[in-house]
């Protein structure tokens, strides 16, 4: 069996429906562990709450095909038992679910929290007694008793669109309301299906997973959209379009590429067909903070860098590229370029 450092490096390395074909059965037995871990059943209890949400993450989720989700459900034996759009019960059979959770005569393994969360009664989910229940309730109370807590989504991670400044009802990541949690975030507004199985599978190690400074597996989100994009070299020779459909790099149109770590454009969506940065540009919408600036104005020109993007770019070069000479873009890149292998070089020396 393949222990976690090998699994972690796997998956880095190549893709996740590669990882679980190749790998399922040790993907199993990681799964069987949690299970077994649990006395009062065999499966994985799993709750799925959406708050401030447009259902785009499952809907993201329902378009894996290798692993699809019935795939994911079956060979892993994780048990749904509560998801507002997928669910079977309604009505009150269906918020008896999440009472009896509450009411400790059912367990859950797993909190999914997909949306951002309002405060008290600007979003509520079912009734008791007559009375609705706002989501954030049933976050702490189900969130608190789950052994793992995930985010997936802009919203749910960092509280995205519905966060976005002025923030009228005080929309909140998964992580602000459950600050005493362990909470495993997959931004992207959506998440691609691929980094929401591999999330899956990794919480279920029961070892604790390497998340970056802002909750994400290290793993998945560790390079710049940027560094993979097939739209590099025109930026390298100071290329820039003029329009969305090229030809040229989409900087100068908006995109934030640069901004933000995430494997898009390596990984690729739609079954490996393509990415944002060649369908109009990537809006960074994997980064905290989003979509407020400096990740809007969307088709416009990035003016800063957030100092949590880490990027080890140099922010003056970029700055400067901003401001509209091409070549200074490329002079940006290069010495980004020069850092990280100057970087590389030492490392491979000193090992
Ligand atoms: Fe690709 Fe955007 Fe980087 Fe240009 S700025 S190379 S389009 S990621």
């Amino acid at each position: 069996m393949v222990n976690r450092r090998d699994f972690l490096k796997i998956c880095a390395a190549i893709g996740t429906a590669a990882t679980i074909e190749l790998y399922s059965a040790d993907i199993r037995d990681i799964f069987t562990q949690a299970i077994e871990a649990h006395a009062q059943g065999d499966n994985v209890r799993l709750i799925w709450l959406a708050g401030a949400q447009d259902t785009g993450c499952t809907v993201s989720l329902l378009q894996g095909s290798d692993p699809d989700l019935i795939d994911v459900i079956t060979k892993f034996r994780l048990q749904l038992d509560f998801h507002q759009t997928l669910m079977i019960p309604e009505g009150e059979a269906a918020i008896k679910k999440l009472e009896d959770i509450v009411n400790d005569k059912s367990r859950v393994d797993v909190l999914i929290m997909e949306g951002a969360i309002p405060e008290g009664y600007f979003c509520t989910v079912g009734e008791i007694d007559g009375q609705p229940v706002p989501i954030e309730d049933w976050v702490k109370q189900i969130g608190g008793r789950a052994k793992y807590n995930i985010a997936v989504g802009q919203c749910a991670a960092y509280g995205g669109i519905p966060a976005a400044k002025p923030n009228p009802t005080n929309c909140r990541s998964l992580s602000e309301v459950l600050p005493d949690k362990t909470v495993i975030n997959i931004p992207g507004c959506p998440p691609n299906p691929d980094w929401m199985t591999l999330a899956f599978a990794q919480a279920l190690q029961g070892l604790p997973i390497e998340l970056d400074e802002v909750g994400r597996p290290a793993a998945i989100f560790k390079e710049t959209v940027h560094e993979g994009c097939p739209l590099l070299g025109y930026y390298e020779e100071g290329i820039f379009a003029k329009t969305l459909d090229g030809p040229g790099c989409l900087y100068k149109l908006g995109c934030k590429g640069p901004l933000a770590r995430a494997d898009c454009t390596v990984r690729r969506w739609n079954q490996g067909l393509n990415s944002c940065t060649t369908a109009g540009g990537c809006k960074a919408c994997v980064e905290k903070g989003w979509p407020d600036e400096p990740f809007a104005p969307f088709y416009e020109e990035a003016a800063e860098i957030p100092p949590s993007a880490a990027l080890g770019i140099n922010p003056i070069l970029i700055a400067g590229a901003a401001t509209g000479a091409a070549a200074v873009g490329a002079v940006a890149y290069a010495e980004h370029r020069r850092r990280k292998h100057k970087k590389e070089a030492k490392k491979e020396a000193s090992a």
